[in-house]
């Protein structure tokens, strides 16, 4: 599980969250879900090692990964627009997070394969990023950063730049990789329809604060507060 406790996040003027408590359990999907710029990349900036904190603690199964470097937290992220390397095939950009661990030729081969078929991108290995689709990109940057075998995953509004038909078909995948890989997955975004669809559980945020934590139901039949009611009551 992750711990998340008493975390505080400040910039320079602005306390952007302050004593934020979170539980999140194994192979849970996990979303932090709110208005724009009410602090959910920014305590997922956290959890990845991306921005120090400035009080509490992030715990991940026995470890305290509170002030260790991202690259040795065992996370995989995804964001909005990621950023593949346009002069290696997909394949190169999905083993390129590989080269950190000590496997040989064969091994990564496999484990890049494995990957591949994973996100259905079998057939596309050879390409470049620039002749596929935002949707393909994206399960590009999904299988590079789930071939490290991550004990946690994150996912930074990952659909955000897609049209609504690749967008839907993209969320089922997503959450059919995660139930098979039983991945626990910290999924931030504005859109209540989506956080509603893929969720085991939602936290709601607004200015920093969680408003309410609580499954998908829950939030939707007996809202804690009228800023729950109505922002999960409307659609964008
Ligand atoms: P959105 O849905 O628009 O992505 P968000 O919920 O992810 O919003 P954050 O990006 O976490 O919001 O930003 C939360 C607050 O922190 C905002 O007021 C933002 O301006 C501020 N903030 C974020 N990063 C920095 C930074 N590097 N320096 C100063 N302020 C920042
Ligand atoms: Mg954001």
């Amino acid at each position: 599980s992750v711990a998340i406790s008493h975390l505080t996040k400040r910039f320079t003027e602005k306390t952007v969250f302050s004593d934020i408590n979170l539980t999140i359990q194994d192979g849970e999907f996990f979303t932090l879900l709110g208005p724009s710029g009410c602090g959910k990349s920014t305590l997922l900036r956290c959890l990845a090692g991306l921005t120090q904190v400035d009080n509490g603690t992030i715990q991940l199964g026995e470890q305290d990964i509170t002030h260790l470097a991202p690259q040795k937290r065992d996370i995989g992220m995804v964001f909005q627009s990621y950023a593949l390397f346009p002069n290696l095939t997909v394949r190169e950009n999905v083993a390129f997070g590989l080269r950190i661990q000590k496997l040989d030729t064969k091994q990564i081969k496999q484990r890049v394969d494995d990957i591949l078929a994973l996100v259905e991108l079998g057939e596309f290995a050879e390409r470049y990023p620039h002749s596929l689709s935002g949707g393909q990109r994206q399960r590009v940057a999904l299988a590079r950063s789930l071939v490290v075998r991550p004990k946690m995953l994150l996912l930074d509004e990952p659909l955000s730049a897609l049209d609504a038909r690749i967008r839907k078909h993209l969320r089922q995948q997503i959450c059919a990789i995660q139930r098979e890989l039983k991945l626990t997955t910290v999924f931030v975004t504005h859109d209540q329809e989506e956080a509603l669809t893929m969720s085991d559980r939602i936290a709601l945020m607004n200015e920093g604060k969680i408003i309410q934590c609580d499954p998908p139901e829950k939030l939707y039949i007996e809202p804690s507060s009228d800023f729950t009611a109505r922002f999960m009551g409307q659609y964008n």
